[in-house]
């Protein structure tokens, strides 16, 4: 229904494959969504070049075209499109409120999609090399370095996995690692360990990306920390691998989050209040893909039209 009385049936935050996949869903079923896009328009993929790994695009796809082609999707059912970024939230009771700005905007359902942040080391010129030799993502970039020397920073278990993926097409995988233990699960701690690939410097932190945005990225500056010894090592990327902070402060002490600060689900995409669901990064922390953020945007939407359903709208 559309909102006569000012009240939405369905607001989707965010614009990332989940949240888009959302919309194209629960546009397709007349629940007229609201789609407010955030400060990333697209989400993570527009600040890529080529996916590989959605289904559909057999020589794949720039990851802004993708963006671009669900924006499209969801517009031509009828999804109604809002920039900016929600400030705030009132989730207590419905209908619930949100400010965009100053603006109060009222729904009956809520589908949250606003992703995750990977952590970065705070180095001056990491956004500069960003796509040019250093990456977030082995399953994404991976690929690119056939044969060639790349550090993947981190001790848990997504650089662990990142270091093993990498394997596939690198020809060395340095792990660079703060400690002298590893935080990873032992299974992975062991399968890394006997990957013949993969080397360690431990107690050692990348303190500088040597590289220009022309050429890219040709080595990082290591610092033993016990020692305090510096050296530049020579390698062709960077893959930072210490965690993803989910984007979830907005609704601290409103739903309930996991130990690490994702969104909790359960059934699908229902969060801890009725009438409000989550879907994509902000609620996985396992998979964090495009085609998994979608598969949940998709599930959500379902779930809020039944939900509206069962509730007389
Ligand atoms: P996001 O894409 O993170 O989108 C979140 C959205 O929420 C954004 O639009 C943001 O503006 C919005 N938002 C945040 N806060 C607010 C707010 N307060 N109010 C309103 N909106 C808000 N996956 C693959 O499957 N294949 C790949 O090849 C691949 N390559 C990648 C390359 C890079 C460089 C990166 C960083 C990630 C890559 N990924 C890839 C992972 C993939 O991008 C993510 O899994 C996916 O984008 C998650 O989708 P999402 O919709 O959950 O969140
Ligand atoms: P994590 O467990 O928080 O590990 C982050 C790693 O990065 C730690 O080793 C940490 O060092 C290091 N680190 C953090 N900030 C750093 C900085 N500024 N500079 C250098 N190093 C830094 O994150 P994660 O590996 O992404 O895992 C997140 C969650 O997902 C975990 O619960 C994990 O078990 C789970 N996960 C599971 C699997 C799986 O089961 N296959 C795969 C991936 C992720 P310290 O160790 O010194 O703190």
């Amino acid at each position: 229904m559309p909102a006569t009385d000012n009240i939405h049936d369905t607001i989707i935050l965010g614009s990332g494959p989940a949240g888009l996949t959302a919309a194209i869903y629960a546009a397709r079923s007349s629940c007229c969504p609201l789609l407010i896009a955030g400060g990333q328009p697209g989400g993570q993929l527009t600040t890529t070049t080529k996916v590989d790994n959605f289904p559909g695009f057999a020589e794949g796809v720039d990851g802004p075209e993708l963006m671009q082609q669900m924006e499209d999707q969801a517009r031509r059912f009828g999804t109604e499109f809002v920039d900016g970024e929600v400030t705030r939230v009132e989730l207590g009771k419905a209908p619930f409120k949100l400010w965009l700005d100053e603006k109060l905007l009222q729904c009956r359902t809520l589908i949250i999609a606003t992703g995750a942040s990977p952590r970065m080391l705070g180095l001056p010129n990491e956004w500069e090399l960003y796509g040019r030799g250093v990456s977030v993502c082995a399953t994404c970039d991976g690929f690119f370095y056939r044969d060639k020397h790349v550090v993947v920073v981190g001790g848990g278990d997504t650089a662990m996995e990142e270091a093993s993926f990498l394997t596939r097409f690198a020809a060395k995988v340095t792990v660079v690692h703060r400690r002298d233990s590893l935080r990873a699960s032992a299974a992975l701690e062991q399968r890394v360990r006997e990957n013949e690939k993969i080397g360690f410097r431990w107690e050692t932190q990348v303190t500088a990306i040597l590289g220009d945005s022309a050429k890219g990225v040709h080595g990082v500056r290591l610092r033993h920390l016990p020692s305090g010894k510096e050296e530049d090592l020579t390698c062709d990327g960077l893959f930072i691998a210490i965690g993803h902070t989910p984007n979830t402060a907005l609704f601290k002490d409103q739903l309930e989050l996991d130990k690490d600060g994702y969104l909790a689900t359960r059934n699908g995409t229902e969060t801890s209040i009725a009438g409000v669901f989550a879907a994509g990064d902000v609620q996985d922390p396992h998979f964090r893909q495009a085609i998994t953020a979608a598969g949940t945007g998709c599930m959500a939407a379902l779930q809020a039209e039944r939900y509206l359903e069962s509730h007389g709208d």
